[in-house]
């Protein structure tokens, strides 16, 4: 493929015209070097300015963690699915109609033990945690996986406005509250043949071939109405906020009001909080910095 090509796709060949008056390659990459560098610059001398650090995260930071939703990772763990359904990724077997509860869990209680309970591949996430633990910080984050508590920031100061994998809750829901699902997730995990390590890892013993479905004890049934339970994670308006959330809700906005430039808060937790929330306050900081000078 042409180098145009790559950059703006094959798609969008019609535009090509208007990007062509942008240097050669090599030119390019260097205009790409000198960014990178300066903009992490940039940002090392802000954070070592700063009273305080919010952090906005969505789901790049933990595909940089090495979290992929498809390719090996995929592959590894449901590639038997894969060859019954035919869907290419985590993220679509989901959503799959399957026949039974039984088999819903089976996917599911691989999907969620392999992206809530094991370790990340890449130390991303400690990284920054390095970066801010010594700073008054917030995380405001539409991950469900848990990689912020895993590397150790505090509980207290995150967040979680779209759910967690390790929650479920009635799938109606008749009541708002959620319940934490390691011991049925491990327990639906180990019924399809898989076996779990001291550390966590989940191992598939030679010559075992998983089951694709779970026995109907382990199923999990709401404790209040008796329906199925389902993940607390944000797809419609069955999503439960239950009193963590709404405390996590309260705090992040006490943290906000504590910095006077900051009083102002996203008008909705909707997934697209993250770009939209964080650009504007970058914007207004900017303007602050402007003024300031
Ligand atoms: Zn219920």
């Amino acid at each position: 493929m042409k180098f145009w090509d790559r950059v703006i796709g094959n798609k969008n060949r019609k535009h090509r015209s208007r990007y062509c008056s942008f240097e050669g390659t090599e030119q390019l990459q260097e205009k790409r070097d000198y960014m990178k560098e300066n903009n992490i610059e940039s940002l090392r001398t802000a954070l070592a300015q700063a009273d305080a650090v919010v952090i906005g995260a969505g789901a790049g930071l933990s595909t940089s963690a090495g979290f992929t939703y498809s390719g090996e990772w995929f592959h590894t763990w449901f590639s038997d699915f894969e060859k019954k359904y035919h869907f290419g990724d985590m993220y679509s077997g989901g959503f799959y109609p399957y026949d039974t509860l039984e088999e819903y869990w089976a996917y599911w209680s691989r999907y969620i033990y392999v992206n809530r309970y094991r370790n990340a591949p890449k130390p991303v996430y400690e990284k920054l945690w390095e970066l801010v633990k010594d700073k008054d910080y917030f995380v405001l984050t539409t991950n469900v996986d848990h990689c912020f508590q895993k590397a150790g920031f505090d509980k207290k100061s995150l967040f979680y406005t779209q759910g967690d994998y390790g929650l479920f809750q009635c799938s109606k829901p008749c009541h708002q509250s959620t319940y934490d699902n390691e011991t049925m997730v491990r327990q639906m995990v180990e019924a399809q043949g898989y076996q779990i390590g001291a550390d966590g890892a989940l191992i598939l013993p030679e010559g075992t071939v998983p089951k694709m479905e779970i026995p109907s004890d382990p199923v999990p049934h709401c404790p209040k109405c008796g329906r199925p339970m389902s993940m607390n994670l944000r797809a419609d308006d069955t999503f439960v906020e239950d009193g963590g959330w709404h405390r996590a809700a309260e705090r992040y906005s006490e943290f906000l009001r504590s910095f006077k430039n900051y009083e102002e808060q996203p008008a909705t937790y909707s997934p697209g909080v993250i770009p939209y929330f964080f650009l504007k306050s970058c914007m207004k900081w900017l303007s602050l910095q402007k003024q300031s000078v």
